[in-house]
């Protein structure tokens, strides 16, 4: 570790694929995003993405940094069954991945072949309203994407690979799941789109908290209107979320702290 708080790990850069290092640079710009947003806990929690052009194979945060601190080389290669392929040098450290990691995110890799990333939360929002037995309510036009969003029942700290399969049956084709008394997940075809759904579902979840904390009955929009708008909120309705997102908010880490690209 250097003297500024910063660990000291060997570049990359030009040992992995290009396709690999770009995927490493937008996944570590996610991590830093997510803790720019208010919507980390410490070094609990993951967000994953897949390696292109190599088969069963993803990049995860080592166990151990902050969110604010990971770069693109501290991310660590694994395989679905949650054996590491490549590890940084982290000297005294010796960070490895969370074993709950392994289950989750494999499980929705595995399952979801066209999903490069999947984003899991824990912030205060989001546990609030996955502890609501009435879910997340479309009471705001944000939440109306979320509308056939899928809920997993808690089972206990996802550490069993048997969660896997009730896990992706719940997940489906959604981009959003709720995973009850717990937090949320979201994926998407690109490290930018997944922030986008989560940073969304984060907002939304904020909302409704706010206005069911008001002790005011909530106005309820027509069904008809409900799927209408979920329908012009799909990828294959409109331009996928995120995609003209993503360069600008790379541009705002940019001008913050560009060492997520080290
Ligand atoms: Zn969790
Ligand atoms: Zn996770």
């Amino acid at each position: 570790m250097t003297g500024d708080g910063r660990l000291t790990i060997p570049s990359m850069k030009g040992k992995c694929t290009d396709a690999e290092w770009q995927a490493r640079v937008d996944l570590a710009a996610c991590y830093r995003l997510v803790d720019l947003y208010g919507m980390s806990d410490m070094m609990a929690n993951h967000i994953s993405a897949r390696v292109p052009g190599e088969e069963g194979v993803y990049l995860i945060n080592a166990y151990g940094m902050m969110y604010e601190e990971i770069t693109a080389s501290s991310l660590i290669k694994v395989d679905f069954d949650g054996n590491i392929l490549t590890q940084p040098d982290f000297g005294e450290m010796n960070y490895g991945i969370n074993k709950t990691a392994a289950v989750i995110h494999s499980a929705v890799h595995e399952a979801r072949p066209e999903v490069a990333c999947v984003i899991h939360c824990h912030t205060w929002a989001t546990m609030a309203l996955s502890s609501l037995e009435c879910g997340l309510l479309p009471i705001t036009q944000t939440a109306m994407r979320f509308l056939k969003a899928g809920y997993h029942d808690y089972q206990g700290v996802a550490l069993d690979p048997q969660e896997k399969a009730s896990l992706i049956a719940d997940l489906g084709q959604s981009e959003a799941l709720i995973l009850r008394n717990h937090g949320v997940l979201t994926v998407g075809k690109s490290t930018g789109e997944a922030f986008n759904w989560m940073h969304r579902l984060e907002l939304a979840s904020r909302a409704q908290l706010a206005a069911m904390a008001c002790n005011s009955p909530l106005q309820k929009v027509p069904q008809a209107v409900l799927e209408e708008t979920w329908n012009n909120y799909q990828p294959t309705t409109r331009r996928p979320y995120g995609l003209m997102e993503w360069p600008a908010l790379k541009r705002k880490l940019d001008r913050l702290d560009p060492s997520y690209r080290d």
